[in-house]
């Protein structure tokens, strides 16, 4: 049974992060979201074999079948990393992860739902949550700009999800305002250089999907420290002047996962 969940958990995280590539992909360009998709390079029409995540990228080498073009290893190694965050997920969830703090299972749900409702709906949210962290960590440092269109239906979704996991919505609504207040203050005082009101946006997802402000601050504080460093070591090393340093957005994920999945 437990390989079972863990199988599925990979591929329904091969297929988010597919989706995602596509997602990311039309959003840049501009493009609707039905449609079949095709060759940026060619425009040849994809079908189901050269759109299998993983495995069509490996089969065809990196190549596009129809004009040879080369194909991003980007694509292939965010269905991966996808993949194994939604692993990771379930095994947190089933208490198999072997964490070193444990920031998020001090939570408390609702004693009317059974362990295993408990189970799948906090799976879900993870999962969620993962995928538009990711989209964010790409989206924010590729092309600068959060998508209101996916990361604001998401921010409803996990927010309705942690009530029905039994969060007082006053106290999911504290942390929205102090990610409000928090980031909303550092755009005011920056004029808008330092801090986006992309990144506001990003700071009330993150306060809807953790529930508890502490571990929202937790994240932050996660986020602004590996940013700081990563900045740091960019000015010393001559790559960036600090007015120009990187953005925020992708520390801010990678504070997310750490209170995730420590
Ligand atoms: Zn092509």
């Amino acid at each position: 049974m437990l390989v079972f969940w863990l199988v599925f958990s990979f591929i329904l995280g091969l297929s988010a992060g597919s989706f995602l590539n596509c997602l990311i992909w039309r959003l840049s360009h501009r493009k609707t979201l039905l449609g079949r998709s095709i060759c940026p390079k060619c425009g040849h029409q994809l079908f189901a074999k050269d759109n299998i995540p993983l495995l069509s990228f490996l089969l065809l080498r990196g190549r596009c079948r129809y004009c040879q073009e080369k194909i991003s290893f980007e694509y292939p190694l965010l269905e991966f990393v996808t993949g194994i965050l939604f692993v990771l997920v379930t095994l947190k969830n089933l208490g198999l992860l072997p964490l070193v703090f444990g920031w998020n299972m001090g939570q408390t749900f609702s004693t009317d739902l059974s362990p295993q409702n408990i189970f799948i709906l906090k799976t879900i949210r993870d999962w969620i949550g993962v995928f538009i962290l990711l989209f964010i960590f790409v989206y924010d440092l590729k092309y600068q700009i959060i998508e209101d269109i996916v990361v604001l239906p998401a921010l409803l979704v996990v927010f309705l999800l942690n009530i029905f996991l039994g969060f007082p919505w006053q106290r999911i609504a504290l942390g929205i305002l102090v990610g409000l207040v928090f980031f909303g203050s550092q755009y005011l005082l920056t004029k808008g250089k330092g801090i986006g009101l992309g990144d506001l946006r990003i700071g009330c997802f993150l306060a809807a999907f953790f529930a508890e402000p502490w571990l929202f601050l937790f994240s932050l504080f996660f986020g602004y420290i590996i940013g700081g460093a990563v900045g740091l070591i960019l000015v010393v090393l001559k790559r960036k002047k600090w007015k120009s340093a990187v953005p925020l957005g992708p520390f801010l994920v990678l504070g997310a996962f750490l209170v995730l999945f420590t």
